[in-house]
C-alpha cells in the first residue's frame, strides 16, 4: 500500500510521455473542446467606432436650438454624409458613427418635429463605443487549455476566428466488471445489482472532455477479461474498469493488465474509500482500475482520472481544495488511511460574524455508511480530507475541503 502523494507522483511520471495530439477544426464544431494554443484576435473589437444607443449623432459641443437631420444610419450601413454644425444623423445601436461624432444623443432625450431634432433632455454621456476599446487586433483572447464554453466561443467568433487548434479528445472505453451486474429490471433478481458505475464513469469522462467510444460489461472471467481488454486497447487512449481490482477470488483486472503488456504503477493506496485503486500504462494508453463500490469509483475518478484527463488535454492539473473548520467533533476507530468523508457546508449564523482571518463557514459531517453509500453524496457539498494518523477532529479544527460532489457540476466548481 502506498500513500496518496506517492501514487499521484507515480501517475504524473507515467503520464509524462502520453499527451493527446492537436487538430485544427472549424470554430462552429469546437464547443466543449480545449484549446491547444493561445488565440489572438484577427480584428479590433469593436471593429469601428459605433453607437451604443439608438439616437442622433452630433458634432462635439454643438448646441443649436434644433438640428437638421442628414440621413439615417442603420446597423450594417456606413455613414454617407459628413456631420456639420447644426446637423445630426439619425443612428441605430451598433451602426458606425460618422467621422468626427462627439456624442450620440439617445432618442428618448430628443423630440423630432417637421424633420428637425431638438434635445429635450441634455446628457453628457458620449454613447460611443470606441474601435478597439475591448480588444486590439493581435491580442490574446483565449489561452491554451481553455475550454470552449458558450462565452469563449462567442468571444472568438466576434474576433474573426474561423478555425481553432484543439486537443484531440481522449477516446475512452469503460468496462463494468462483475457477474452480479444487470442493466434492466427484467434481468434483476436475487444477488443482482444494477450497473450504476458504468454510466456514472462514462458521464464523468464525457464531462471532462473525453469521448467515450464504448461501454461494456465484463463477466468475472479471466479469459474474457484479457480478450476484451486486448480488443479495447485497439483504438482507446484510456481504459477504465469499475470493480475487479480488489483481493477477491474473482478480481482479474490486474493480471489482465499485465498479460496485455501494461505496467501497473500502483494497485493499493492508503486512502479510504478506494484502497484497491489501480493505475497502469502502456506505450500509448493508460488504464484506471476503480474499486467497484460506487463512492470509491466516484472519488477515485476525481482523484486520479480527472488530473490525468487534464494532463492528457494540455490543461493545468489541479485539485481545488480550501481549508475550512469542522463544525463538530468527529472520531474514527482506525486511522491508518487518509480518509474522505462527505460534509455539508454550514454558513455562520446571521449576526455571528467572523473575526478577521476566521472562516465564514464550517463543515458538518453527514450520516455516511461507507463506500457503498452513494446517496450520502447526493446531499453533500463535498469531502473533508482527514490525514492518516488522525483519529479525532475537534470542532474548529481546520481541514482541507474538496468540492467534489454532484452539485459541483451544476455550479461548475470542478
Ligand atoms: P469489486 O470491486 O468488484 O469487489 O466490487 C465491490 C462492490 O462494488 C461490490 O459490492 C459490487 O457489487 C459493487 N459494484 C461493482 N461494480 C459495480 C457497478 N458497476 N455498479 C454498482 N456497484 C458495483
Ligand atoms: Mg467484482
Amino acid at each position: 500500500m502506498i500513500d496518496l502523494d506517492i501514487a499521484l507522483k507515480r501517475m504524473t511520471d507515467a503520464l509524462a510521455p502520453l499527451c493527446m495530439a492537436v487538430e485544427t477544426i472549424p470554430i462552429m464544431d469546437a464547443a466543449g473542446r480545449h484549446l491547444a494554443a493561445d488565440i489572438r484576435s484577427k480584428i479590433d473589437l469593436p471593429p469601428f467606432d459605433k453607437s451604443a444607443m439608438d439616437g442622433f449623432a452630433i458634432l462635439p459641443g454643438d448646441h443649436p436650438e434644433s438640428f437638421g437631420i442628414l440621413e439615417t444610419i442603420r446597423a450594417g450601413d456606413t455613414p454617407s454624409r459628413d456631420l456639420a454644425p447644426g446637423y445630426c444623423s439619425r443612428i441605430m445601436t451598433g451602426a458606425p458613427v460618422p467621422a468626427g461624432t462627439g456624442q450620440v444623443i439617445p432618442v428618448e432625450c430628443t423630440e423630432v418635429a417637421a424633420e428637425r431634432m431638438r434635445i429635450i433632455r441634455p446628457t453628457r454621456a458620449p454613447n460611443i463605443c470606441i474601435r478597439g476599446e475591448d480588444i486590439r487586433a493581435g491580442h490574446v483572447v483565449a489561452r491554451r487549455g481553455d475550454r470552449l464554453d458558450p462565452l469563449n466561443l462567442s468571444v472568438l467568433i466576434s474576433c474573426g476566428i474561423e478555425t481553432v487548434p484543439v486537443v484531440s479528445r481522449p477516446r475512452v472505453t469503460v468496462f463494468s466488471t462483475g457477474d452480479e451486474l444487470v442493466s434492466t429490471l427484467a434481468e434483476w433478481g436475487p444477488g443482482k445489482i444494477f450497473d450504476s458505475n458504468g454510466p456514472m464513469l462514462a458521464e464523468l469522462f464525457r464531462r471532462h472532455g473525453a469521448h467515450v467510444i464504448a461501454r461494456r460489461h465484463l463477466p468475472d472471467d479471466p479469459g474474457d477479461t484479457v480478450a476484451m481488454l486486448r480488443d479495447a486497447m485497439n483504438g482507446s487512449d484510456v481504459i477504465a474498469f469499475s470493480g475487479g481490482v480488489s483481493a477477491g477470488d474473482f478480481d482479474f483486472i490486474p493480471d489482465a493488465l499485465t498479460a496485455c503488456g501494461l505496467t501497473i504503477h500502483f494497485d493499493r493506496i492508503r486512502v479510504k474509500p478506494g484502497k484497491p485503486m489501480t493505475f497502469a500504462t502502456g506505450e500509448r494508453i493508460c488504464a484506471f482500475g476503480f474499486p467497484g463500490n460506487p463512492v470509491s469509483s466516484f472519488v477515485m475518478f476525481h482523484l486520479f482520472a480527472l488530473p490525468a484527463l487534464q494532463w492528457l488535454q494540455h490543461r493545468p492539473v489541479r485539485h481545488r481544495m480550501v481549508q475550512l473548520p469542522m463544525a463538530e467533533t468527529w472520531r474514527r476507530k482506525k486511522a491508518e488511511r487518509l480518509e474522505f468523508i462527505p460534509v455539508r457546508i454550514v454558513p455562520r449564523a446571521p449576526g455571528d460574524s467572523a473575526h478577521p482571518g476566521e472562516s465564514a463557514a464550517s463543515m458538518a459531517p453527514l450520516p455516511y455508511h461507507g463506500s457503498a453509500h452513494l446517496t450520502a453524496m447526493q446531499s453533500d457539498d463535498g469531502l473533508a480530507v482527514i490525514d492518516a494518523g488522525i483519529s479525532s477532529v475537534a470542532a474548529g479544527d481546520l481541514l482541507p475541503f474538496w468540492p467534489v460532489t454532484w452539485t459541483a457540476y451544476e455550479t461548475a466548481v470542478i
